[in-house]
């Protein structure tokens, strides 16, 4: 099967200006060469610490900042850099749902001009537009009284159902999740997942979902990258990295993982010390100043991101022990 996504070598780096003058003095290697890729109707779960870079990886995919290199291929298209038109069609098809649903929509706006601003700017002209937005609340649970309300009426969950109301409704067939449940209540986030895999099942979707909770990608994903510090360090389908992750990482993560049985015994494995700043990822492996198991080499050379064995080619990781 043809992936619908191919992201290759992509970095993102953003300046750090400072000085009397501004001059740039460094940069924040946000992204930094990262490739995978996403298949139709497959939830892929990009999971890592808060500023391991996925959130911005998620906003390069999309267009809403320009990479510093590499490609991203969507629907057999490479987008170029600074093509309009491109980025234009290609937001009809692929679209975000943010984190914060109070700040992604415009508080001085209603519902009803929230939607209606998405068939606006795409030029998309239909005589049954109010029956069409009707329809929308509803299929994301919401009444259609709803329309002249503004954003400030609504609960937490009841902005995230519109904000997902906005994102569907041009029809597309990726959607970046960005983190979409982490600001709401427990109780509403079981509510909002399956919303999304609801209509993940009724429209076809393909979900990019990035999340820093293992837990709620657990729920939701097919497959599972797992980055740090901007790089990805282990990929593969959902049960094998439950059952055996390989990358001493997501072995850290895994068994910060809270179990529902209090007879059960967890040995978790705490990681020392901060994640490192992106401005200065360490030589090496950007996780030997963390890892339990880090040798001399760790210091030195980079692992390869390599298949874990020879048999198995959909579990990857970048480690030495491998
Ligand atoms: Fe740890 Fe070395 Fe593997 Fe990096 S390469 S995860 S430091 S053992």
């Amino acid at each position: 099967m043809e992936p619908i996504l191919s992201v290759n070598n992509l970095k993102k780096y953003f300046p750090v200006h400072g000085g009397i003058f501004l001059r740039r003095q460094g940069w924040i290697y946000a992204v930094d060469d990262v490739s995978f890729d996403v298949f139709p109707g497959e939830t892929l779960g990009l999971v890592g610490e808060s500023g391991c870079g996925k959130t911005t990886l998620g906003r390069c995919i999309v267009g809403l900042y320009p990479a510093t290199d590499g490609k991203i291929r969507f629907q057999g298209t490479t987008l170029a850099k600074r093509d309009r038109g491109q980025l234009k069609a290609m937001r009809l098809k692929m679209q975000m749902i943010f984190q914060d649903p109070f700040e992604s929509l415009n508080s001085r706006h209603t519902v009803r001009e929230i939607l209606e601003e998405k068939y606006r700017i795409h030029g998309v002209r239909d005589k049954n537009l109010d029956q069409q937005l009707v329809t929308l609340l509803e299929t994301v649970g919401l009444s259609p009284r709803a329309l002249a309300r503004y954003p400030h009426e609504f609960s937490g969950g009841q902005r995230q159902r519109i904000g997902i109301a906005r994102a569907i409704s041009l029809a597309p067939d990726l959607i970046v999740c960005d983190e979409p449940v982490s600001a709401l209540d427990v109780s509403v986030q079981s509510q909002i997942l399956n919303l999304l895999l609801k209509l993940q099942q009724e429209m076809g979707l393909t979900f990019l979902f990035i999340s820093h909770d293992l837990s709620v990608v657990k729920h939701v994903s097919d497959r599972i990258a797992v980055m740090y510090l901007g790089r990805i360090v282990e990929l593969a389908h959902r049960d094998d990295l439950f059952a055996a992750p390989s990358h001493p990482y997501t072995q850290a993560l895994l068994s910060a993982i809270p179990i529902a049985d209090p007879t059960a015994s967890k040995q978790r494995i705490i990681l020392e010390g901060e994640i490192p700043s992106p401005e200065n990822p360490p030589p090496g492996c950007r996780f030997h100043t963390r890892c339990p198991h880090a040798m001399a080499v760790c210091q030195k050379e980079e692992p390869l991101f390599k298949p874990i064995n020879d048999t198995d080619d959909t579990h990857f990781a970048a480690c030495h022990l491998l």
